[in-house]
């Protein structure tokens, strides 16, 4: 079946100031939609939004999967909806193992929780995830490349509808790179699983393959165009798009210190 998760018109503003002026997109089951833009044009603030942080304020405007909307809803319900978010900073969790996170949100949703332990064990060999980290407490210790190849791991097990990916790129060498975005591609194919991957850089997608790409500046999506559009981001930076504007931690695209020397 496809699904449809429609963000229509989306406002949203924290401590009182907006910084989601009007986001529209629509990403059916299996295509892989990347969205582009400088530091502080929104990004994190829309995944942040589509999962229902409490701190951001939606103003107005609509976010639906199959006509359901999700705004107002809390995020245990979000994420029963089919929506999944990978955080750029993934939170450290103490006192609770990624194995017993995910049993809770198996046996919340009806399902076996004895399946878990089997799919992170398949989970784990396909990304080269250690398996001593699967009882440890989720995050704590582990370096920034692990807590994302940590969020792949729980998107393939919990295999969700849509998945916003924030800057899952970010803190993984070349070959977590790699092994991180084929998952996420296979996901696509083999579960018609969504995506809106939030990103700096082309580099991830050179496996994981973008249907749409679009370009986010000042809190507004002010071009969308082919996988093209990546490259050309890659070449002339996001300069040709505006300024984001209200920023204030706004610096050129810098040289991609993960870039393979080779490509
Ligand atoms: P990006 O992910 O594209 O770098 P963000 O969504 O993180 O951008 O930030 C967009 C703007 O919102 C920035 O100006 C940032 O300072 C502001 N912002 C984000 N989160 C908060 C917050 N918790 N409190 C105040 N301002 C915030
Ligand atoms: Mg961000």
């Amino acid at each position: 079946m496809t699904s449809v998760l429609r963000i229509d018109d989306l406002h949203a503003r924290i401590t009182g100031r907006e910084i989601l002026r009007g986001i529209s997109l629509e990403v059916r089951s299996g295509e892989v939609h990347a969205v582009m833009g400088p530091n502080g044009s929104g990004k994190s603030t829309l995944s942040h939004v589509l999962m229902g942080h409490p701190e951001y304020e939606v103003t107005s405007g609509s976010v639906t999967i199959d006509g359901t909307e999700l705004l107002g809803l809390p995020t245990w319900q979000r994420a029963q909806a089919g929506l999944f978010l990978a955080m750029q900073y993934p939170i450290e969790v103490p006192g609770v193992s990624l194995e017993d996170a995910l049993e809770e949100s198996f046996a919340a949703a009806g399902k076996s929780r004895a399946e878990v332990r089997e799919r992170l064990l398949v989970e784990a060999g396909r990304i080269g995830f250690d398996e001593r980290f699967l009882r440890r407490a989720m995050n704590v210790d582990l370096s920034g490349g692990e807590k994302k190849r940590n969020e792949t791991l729980q998107l393939g097990v919990l295999r969700p509808r849509f998945a916003v990916l924030d800057e899952i790129d970010s803190g993984l060498d070349v070959d977590a790179l790699r092994m991180v975005s084929r998952r996420i591609e296979a996901e696509t194919s083999e579960n018609a699983l969504g995506v809106l991957a939030i990103t700096h850089y082309n580099r991830l997608l050179h496996e994981l393959k973008p249907d749409v790409v679009h370009v986010l500046s000042g809190g507004r999506i002010v071009a969308t165009g082919g996988p093209e559009l990546a490259l050309e981001l890659e070449r002339t930076g996001y300069a040709g798009y505006g300024e984001a504007e209200q920023q204030n931690e706004s610096r050129p695209l810098v040289q991609d210190p993960f870039a393979d020397p080779l490509a």
